[in-house]
């Protein structure tokens, strides 16, 4: 049996940045379902495919060649077709369309065997919207982490400047306050806790203060 640890939330929420400090804390290996799609949206955006025809969007979320190479301090080097895409996947445009993508059933079942093999000993932390609901329903731990939106609008405007990409904090929090609410209502894989998941509220929460609630959750 491998273990999973499934964690669920908003962008901004934290789940990226924990889900690192997990993953290397414990050796596990570590799922970004979010860059899957975001891979998609940029494949979508630069091959010019309609994002509303579902299947040419589905064929370009099954064919991508992508490679996740693990940097020493945590983060992951992201290569599409072997080019380095870690900032263009973390434009407005790419997260506004990678939202878009995700919508579509075809599109999750074409990325979900994917995300299964990511399941490796010793263990995986996965990080998404539906690791517990959807992915990895038999996930041994679910956590789900939210923050309010205004909180996570100055956390991901931090996260870019600190990338070097220009940002304008309002546009982000109308924008996150958008993505939201599409991820929340959408008909496929909503975000929402799943079952019994640990819930938890990093708004006003250090990372390693939510580090070690997780930790004490599931008794390492
Ligand atoms: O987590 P991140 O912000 O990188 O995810 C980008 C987008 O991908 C989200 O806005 C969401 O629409 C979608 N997503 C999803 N299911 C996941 C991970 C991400 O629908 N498991």
């Amino acid at each position: 049996h491998v273990p999973v640890i499934a964690i669920d939330g908003p962008s901004g929420s934290g789940k990226g940045t924990i889900s690192q400090i997990l993953a290397t804390k414990l050796g596990y290996h570590l799922l970004d379902s979010g860059a899957l799609y975001r891979l998609t949206a940029l494949s979508v955006i630069e091959q010019a495919i309609d994002p509303e025809n579902a299947e040419a969007v589905a064929e370009a979320a099954l064919n991508l060649d992508v490679v996740f190479e693990p940097q020493p301090d945590g983060e992951q080097k992201v290569l599409l077709n072997g080019q380095d895409v870690g900032v263009k996947l973390r434009l407005d445009e790419t997260s506004a369309m990678a939202s878009k993508v995700a919508a579509i059933p075809e599109v999750r079942e074409a990325l979900l065997t994917r995300q299964r093999r990511f399941r490796e000993m010793p263990g995986l932390v996965a990080d998404g919207r539906d690791m517990g609901t959807v992915v990895f329903t038999d996930a041994d731990y679910k956590i789900f982490l939210t923050a309010s939106p205004e909180i996570r609008a100055e956390r991901r405007h931090k996260q870019l400047i600190e990338k070097g990409v220009d940002a304008n904090i309002s546009h982000l929090l109308k924008s996150i306050i958008d993505r939201d609410e599409r991820d929340r209502t959408r008909t496929v894989a909503p975000l929402v806790p799943a079952e019994g998941a640990f819930v938890i509220d990093s708004s006003n929460l250090s990372i390693d203060e939510v580090v070690q609630q997780i930790l004490d959750f599931i008794g390492f």
